[in-house]
């Protein structure tokens, strides 16, 4: 109720604004005219006085409504479509009411009445339902609340059930409360029984099943126990199990030994079935399973027909299993003709948790083949080869002297090259000089005294590999010291090799044409290492030489076949050849190209080579000049074909008649590699799992290296390895031998590698796919300079570097002879541009066969400068001639640019 004026109020209550006015002043307030306001107070002061002057005698005197109306306009839409606006008038009722005590007293005890008379009836319905299910239970307190509870469930209940809800009500009598003892009761206990049983049941099964378990994995456990013991030293009974592992293994365990348990019963259902139905059991296990679950119902059909069904006897098969020093699981198991699961399963029985691939001893094998009731027969892993190297030996006849085998070494940029190219284009005839083409890894050379082999181990570099396998297969080393810098870290490497190997060294003091050459300086340095020069009272000759001069170059050859004549080197060219791999390459056309040493023997084309863990005929063989030869002699260098796959460099390399045995050493050899591999790989994850342990992982460079040939290969893996140091690791995830191909840079993007090309380009595909992925790829073709980037990459600084980059590449189309150069190459530019005056490579295959420069470069017949792509132009390269069709000419440039890996 709001202040509202006298009219107002009159309007409200629908009175003349007089008589209003005339209640107003007899209700004692000061109001006078219409206009005046009252306030809430005053209207009620106002209401009361009306109720006491009307009293209860006058009709509606009891009520006064306040009408409240409110008009407003509303627009709304007409038939025509034109707004029509309309006045709305709406009226709200307020009644006040005067409180009528009596009546309210009257209300207030007829609705007692009716709930108690509800009351009464609820009460009355429970008795008459209770009297109607037998037993009426009494209860003490509460009595009419909980009738009332009970009996509204009760209600409920009876609209969709019958009376048997009644054993829920619990009602009052002697004030003792008891559960209705009704039927279900008798069930209830029955099940109750029946439940306890189960329970108990359940109980002791759980007991049983868990204590089989436990005992299988204590089983396992066990075992585990006794294979770390072996390689802790630890007792196996002190050996704690720590995590939950050996658990999981346990239960491994267990159902490799169900499966077991299963295959069993199934190879026997299968053995039968194969007699009975004359049909061969799947190799495969699956089809073999599906086979024996059918046959199970047949052959339960024919048992009950047939009596002797299953009871054919089958002579169990004693075999003689040969073991060598180790031997494969699998191979083990195939040699006895089981399952590997069942070898498995003996090892595990004799404590030994293995897989298929894993590789165990002799004795162990032996075991378990006599365990399975086999004869082992134990053998020297390399017997077939010792046989048939003897073989080969007893086949020779008389030992003639044969040349001396050379390897020179030395520290880098002391001559070793130059030397070697000195000595050759001195010694080679001048017509076969342009022909040496192939990175035959050695060439013979012939001097007045003889013939001399140099073995030229790729890049000349100082690789520990390298030199070892050098020397190996060398009778002399040249070691080449040059007179201005002295003895340098690696010709003391050189020389721990050189006396490891029992070979004698020769030193070639070269440089000797420089000022500031000191060859006193040098032979003090040498004796410091042991090597004393002869004028100074030992026994290593000294020559003093230059590669740039000549001079002293005939000296040396003499010095080198003096001592050859000193060693007696002899061998036999009768018998099968024997020899070593001194190099082997994979080519895209001819396959594995294989660059040999006779030993001793004779090659001959058509021959049964066996080449480490390859064997195949020669299909060609050519000297280090490229020429087709039909055989070769001891301390000659030749290149083979014919190999499947390129063996390992320092393979040795044997001929034999028999094709059988050839495959069986092979298979010895690759099995004896690939279990060598599968040692180095479980004991590196041994060893990541040893060093990762509470330690920060160590970042690593990875690399994903392609070269030219096996050898670079090899030695730039070893040197990458050795890079490594306790805060940065490398790690050659990728290698291979020949160009760079689309998987390496897909390797090299996921792994977040480096793609390293030596010598080799990538093809096509590789360059796209390396553009597309924005994949960085380094060529280089000097081994120092690759391994100074890796190293720079490691210490994450790059300072800016001398850099080639290609200018251009053009193809071979055609080859033709011209009589000013020689042989002149028509081509087509591919990409960039070639100059005239900028160095070049011949790529053949991607992988780098030359390095030089252009004799001359032509548009038609003009000689120009430089051919951009798209275009065709005649070129001849200046000191080669052997230019073949498809070959590539990349034209670079070395240019300063910052580094960055
Ligand atoms: P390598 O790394 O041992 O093979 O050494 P190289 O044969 O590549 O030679 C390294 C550097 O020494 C080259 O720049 C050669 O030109 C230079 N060199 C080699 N032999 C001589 C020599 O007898 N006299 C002079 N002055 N320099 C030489």
């Amino acid at each position: 109720m709001t202040d509202k004026s006298i009219k107002e109020l009159a309007e409200n209550v629908g009175r003349p604004v007089e008589k209003l006015l005339e209640q107003v002043r007899d209700a004692g307030l000061p109001q006078k005219t219409a206009d005046d306001t009252l306030t809430t107070e005053q209207q009620n002061t106002l209401v009361n006085h009306l109720k006491k002057v009307h009293g209860q005698n006058e009709g509606n005197a009891g009520k006064i409504t306040l009408k409240r109306k409110t008009t407003s306009t509303a627009k709304v839409a007409s038939t025509s479509g034109k707004p029509k606006t309309i006045n709305v008038e709406v009226r709200k009722k307020h009644t006040f009411t005067k409180p009528d005590t009596k009546q309210l007293a009257a209300e207030a005890a007829a609705k007692a009445r009716t709930d108690a008379d509800k009351l009464k009836e609820m009460v009355n319905t429970v008795k008459s339902d209770a009297k109607d299910s037998k037993p009426v239970v009494e209860n003490k307190a509460n009595a009419t609340l909980e009738a009332m509870r009970a009996a509204q469930a009760q209600k409920k209940e009876q609209v969709t059930t019958s009376s048997s809800t009644a054993a829920v009500v619990v009602k009052k009598r002697n004030g003792a409360i008891v559960r209705p003892n009704t039927k279900p009761t008798v069930n209830a206990a029955e099940k109750k029984a029946r439940q306890e049983q189960e329970a108990q049941l359940r109980a002791t099964e759980e007991v049983v099943r868990r204590k089989a378990a436990e005992e299988a994995q204590q089983r396992t456990l066990e075992q585990m126990r006794k294979m770390a013991s072996k390689y802790t030293n630890e007792d196996s009974k002190t050996i704690r199990v720590v995590d939950d592992a050996p658990i999981a293994a346990g239960l491994v365990g267990q159902a490799y030994e169900e499966s077991f348990k299963k295959e069993d019963r199934e190879i026997k259902r299968g053995g039968n079935t194969k007699d009975t139905r004359g049909q061969k059991k799947g190799r495969n296990g699956q089809e073999e399973q599906n086979f024996s679950k059918n046959h199970h119902k047949r052959g339960l059909k024919t048992s009950a027909s047939n009596k002797h069904g299953f009871e054919k006897p089958v002579k169990k098969q004693v075999y003689d299993v040969e073991i060598g020093e180790t031997i494969i699981v699998g191979d083990l198991a195939q040699k006895m003709a089981v399952k590997v699961r069942e070898v498995i399963k003996m090892l595990m029985k004799m404590g030994e948790l293995v897989s298929e691939n894993q590789a165990i001893d002799q004795e162990t094998a032996s075991l378990v083949v006599e365990e399975m009731g086999h004869n082992p027969v134990l053998v020297s892993d390399t017997q077939t080869e010792d046989n048939l190297l003897e073989q080969a030996e007893q086949a020779r006849g008389e030992l003639t002297t044969r040349p001396p085998v050379v390897t020179i070494m030395g520290h880098v940029d002391h001559g070793k090259t130059s030397l070697l190219d000195r000595i050759r284009r001195a010694k080679v005839a001048a017509g076969e000089a342009g022909g040496i083409t192939q990175h035959i890894g050695a060439y013979h050379v012939e001097t007045e005294k003889g013939i001399i082999t140099f073995l030229d181990t790729p890049g000349h570099a100082a690789f520990t590999s390298m030199r070892s396998r050098g020397a190996k297969a060398t009778d002399i080393v040249v070691l080449v010291v040059a007179a201005d810098d002295g003895v340098m870290p690696q010709t003391a490497e050189a020389i721990d090799h050189a006396r490891a190997a029992g070979t004698p060294i020769i030193v070639a003091m070269n440089k000797m044409d420089k000022e500031s050459a000191d060859p006193d300086r040098v032979l003090n340095e040498l004796t410091a290492k042991q090597v004393v020069p002869e004028q100074w009272g030992g026994d290593v000759a000294v020559a003093k030489v230059s590669a740039h001069t000549g001079e002293g170059i005939d000296d040396l050859l003499d010095l080198i076949s003096i001592q050859a004549e000193l060693m007696e080197l002899q061998a036999s060219a009768k018998g099968a050849a024997q020899g070593v791999v001194i190099e082997a390459r994979v080519d895209k056309g001819r396959g594995a190209v294989t660059s040999i040493l006779v030993q001793n023997g004779t090659l001959n084309v058509g021959d049964l080579v066996l080449a480490g863990s390859s064997y195949g005929r020669v299909r060609a063989m050519s000297d280090e000049n490229g020429v087709r030869i039909k055989s070769a002699g001891p301390s000659i260098p030749v290149e083979i074909l014919g190999l499947p796959e390129a063996p390992m460099a320092g393979d040795e390399v044997l001929v034999v008649n028999d094709e059988k045995k050839a495959r069986e050493v092979a298979d010895a050899r690759m099995t004896r590699e690939r279990q060598k591999r599968l040692e180095r790989a479980s004991a590196m994850r041994l060893e990541n799992l040893m060093s990762s342990m509470g330690k920060k992982e160590v970042p690593t460079v990875n690399i994903v290296l392609k070269t030219d040939v096996r050898g670079s290969l090899e030695a730039l893996q070893t040197a990458l390895y050795d890079l490594a140091t306790d805060e940065v690791k490398v790690r050659v995830i990728g290698s291979g031998v020949g160009a760079i191909t689309e998987s390496d840079v897909t390797l090299a993007e996921s792994s977040d590698a480096v793609l390293l090309g030596f010598n080799v380009r990538a093809d096509t595909t590789a360059r796209q796919k390396a553009d597309q992925d924005d994949i960085d790829i380094r060529y280089y073709s000097v081994i120092y300079q690759l391994i100074d980037d890796v190293k720079d990459a490691m210490s994450g600084k790059l300072a800016p570097e001398h850099r080639e980059t290609i200018l251009g590449v053009a193809q071979v189309r055609e080859v033709f002879h011209s009589s000013k150069f020689g042989a002149a190459a028509g081509c087509m530019v591919m990409e960039g541009v070639i100059h005239r005056n900028k160095p070049i490579r011949i790529l053949r295959d991607d992988v780098v066969i030359f390095q030089g420069e252009l004799e001359s470069l032509r548009r038609y017949k003009e000689v120009v400068e430089d051919v951009r792509a798209g275009m065709e132009c005649g070129l001849a390269v200046k000191g080669y001639k052997d230019i073949k069709a498809l070959d590539k000419i990349e034209v670079y440039d070395v240019q300063i640019i910052k580094r960055s890996l």
